[in-house]
């Protein structure tokens, strides 16, 4: 591939569930990857193996998103090794659910600096040269939570909701630019983030669902690979659920 034509993505929590395979069929479609990760070096490791395997250049970072400078840093260090990025996808979200009556205000602060800054710090670092070079097309991963709201989840949901909004806006406002910015809200996808619900509530949420399954990361992956690729040349400020059907 020239370097024309050389396709690079930045996937933010890119180790583990969703961000991994995000990572792993981006790479597959033929994009160099740097991803970054808050603490699980030895699930990074196995990332970076496969994507070299897939025969692309990739660069990880431990980093936490929270963290503006240290965001900032990786975008910068990944532009210098691999290439003006051409995607970016922000994975890396929590959660830490209780009842709003019982919340404590850490877990509300966790959750939107980690859900909501982190998309922010990701994208602020990224947009000013996608601008400049005048293209690139931006992910973010919302929730279902964030379109209708979820009970128990009312940080969460905020932090979802406020990504939404936020990537609508900068559709709107960086689409003159050539830079596209969409929205997949998935549903219940079996990652370790839902590996920890209750047997009883898991059974009763796939009963609810259509599909009568959780997803699969791979699931969201394909959605994110259309989203970054030529076909969706004339998509932005969408929100795309994948869900199983979960809100019909
Ligand atoms: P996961 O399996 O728990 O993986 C989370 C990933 O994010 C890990 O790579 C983790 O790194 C990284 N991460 C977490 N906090 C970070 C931070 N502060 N800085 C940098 N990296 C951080 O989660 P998942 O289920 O794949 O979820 C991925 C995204 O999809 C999240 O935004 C989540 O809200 C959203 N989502 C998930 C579901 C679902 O059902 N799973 C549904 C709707 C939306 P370490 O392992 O190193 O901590």
């Amino acid at each position: 591939m020239s370097a024309e034509n050389a396709k690079v993505a930045l996937v933010t929590g890119g180790s583990r569930g969703i961000g991994r395979a995000v990572v792993e069929r981006l790479a597959r479609d033929g994009h160099d990857i740097a991803f970054c990760y808050r603490s699980d070096e030895q699930a990074a490791a196995v990332v970076e193996k496969a994507v070299r395997q897939l025969g692309r250049k990739v660069l990880s970072r431990r980093l936490d998103v929270t963290d503006r400078t240290r965001t900032r840093e990786f975008v910068t260090a990944a532009e210098e090794v691999l290439g003006p990025a051409t995607a970016a996808v922000t994975s890396a979200g929590i959660t830490r659910d209780s009842p709003l009556v019982l919340m404590p205000d850490e877990d509300w602060d966790a959750v939107l600096r980690t859900n909501l800054d982190g998309t922010y710090n990701l994208c602020r670092a990224i947009a000013f040269p996608m601008v400049k070079r005048g293209g690139g097309a931006i992910v973010t991963i919302s929730s279902v939570a964030g379109v209708a709201g979820n009970a128990g989840q009312t940080n969460y949901s905020a932090s979802k909701a406020g990504i939404i909004g936020f990537t609508r806006a900068l559709a709107k406002e960086a689409g003159r630019h050539g830079i596209r910015a969409n929205v997949v809200a998935p549903g219940f996808i079996d990652t370790d983030m839902t590996s920890v619900l209750p047997e009883k509530v898991s059974r009763d949420m796939r009963q609810r669902i259509p599909l009568k399954r959780f997803g699969r990361p791979e699931d969201v992956a394909s959605m994110v690979a259309y989203l970054v690729s030529p076909g969706a040349s004339y998509i932005t400020g969408q929100v795309f659920r994948v869900d199983g059907g979960i809100a019909l």
